[in-house]
């Protein structure tokens, strides 16, 4: 895994970041030698996985060496928070330090109307916002082997994680985190839910992705002959997104059409408005659907603009 990361870790981190990151390896494979995770795997393949997470994000240096150490002062003895200081320096080690801190809170038996407090504690507690994302990509790990813990365990890591991890991901801007540690959790807390709308959406898959092709052919037409600068990408919405908003509006599968979302970024915020002006000449708005994030940003200072509109076939889409 390592041969892997360090080219990626090297494009952003030349020089002593990536040293940094290569000893951070080579340390935590060794304080971890022998021990091994409920899966039967390796322990290290977690820290290597969290750091992996880390990289992915084009995070610095520091943060991804104390990925790879943050369970080391926790779970392997002659290890200290000391050591990680003399081998790394005091940044890695406050990471650690702020990392280890964290995992020794376990929300699991708190009630569910004190996720906003318990929010504002991790944030209070981590100085370093950096501590924050490192145990973000802890838990999304974590939550991707789920399936090795006891059936009780996933069920009070899962809410955890939808209560007080996913909003704190969503809090940083960190969407595709956000995203995956909802559908996770989901997966665990109402599973029939969960495999009844993800076979669902994927009897549609091909119909849907055939859809985004389209939109984004068409949009791009008339966005490159007005010589504007714009990367643009469809994803499908993400299950737990859809199962809100049936349950929210008490709407069945069939009745969600907007299951995919289109998302153009561009280089001001003049052509944010340009580009918003060709979709509504391009397909009809649904009203009430507009949102204009820029001149009134979300809490976590989010900004874009967001429409739905109505596609060909009368399939409705989000921009
Ligand atoms: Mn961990």
């Amino acid at each position: 895994p390592l041969e892997k990361m360090l080219p990626r870790v090297q494009k952003h981190h030349p020089g002593d970041g990536c040293l940094l990151v290569k000893k951070a390896y080579e340390f935590a494979e060794n304080a971890h030698r022998g021990q091994v995770r409920k899966s039967g795997e390796p322990y290290f393949i977690h820290p290597v996985s969290v750091a992996s997470i880390l990289t992915d994000l084009m995070i610095d240096a520091p943060t991804i060496a104390a990925g790879f150490l943050h369970d080391t002062v926790e779970d392997c003895k002659d290890i200290t928070l000391d050591t990680i200081r003399t081998e790394f320096g005091e940044e890695v080690a406050q990471l650690v330090d702020g990392v280890t801190k964290l995992d020794k809170l376990d929300f699991t038996n708190r009630e569910e109307q004190k996720a906003e407090s318990l929010r504002k504690m991790i944030l209070a507690m981590s100085k370093d916002i950096r501590v924050v994302i490192i145990k973000l990509a802890d838990r999304l790990h974590n939550m991707r082997t789920l399936r090795f813990q006891p059936e009780e365990r996933q069920k009070a890591i899962a809410h955890e994680t939808l209560d007080i991890y996913a909003p704190l991901a969503h809090r940083l801007g960190m969407n595709s985190i956000k995203s995956e540690l909802e559908d996770l959790s989901f997966k665990y807390i109402d599973p029939e839910a969960f495999h009844d709308i993800a076979q669902k959406v994927g009897l549609r898959r091909t119909e849907r992705e055939e859809n985004i092709r389209m939109v984004i052919s068409e949009l791009s037409e008339k966005l490159d002959a007005q010589h504007i600068h714009y990367e643009m990408d469809g994803r499908p919405k993400h299950l737990y997104s859809i199962y809100k908003k049936m349950k929210g509006q008490g709407k069945t599968f069939d009745q969600i059409y907007d299951l995919i979302a289109v998302r153009v970024l561009v280089d001001t915020v003049q052509d944010c408005y340009t580009v918003l002006g060709i979709v509504h000449t391009l397909w009809n708005q649904i009203p009430g659907r507009f949102k204009d994030y820029i001149s009134v940003p979300k809490g976590n200072m989010y900004q874009s603009l967001h429409t739905t509109v109505i596609g060909r076939e009368a399939i409705p889409f989000e921009v």
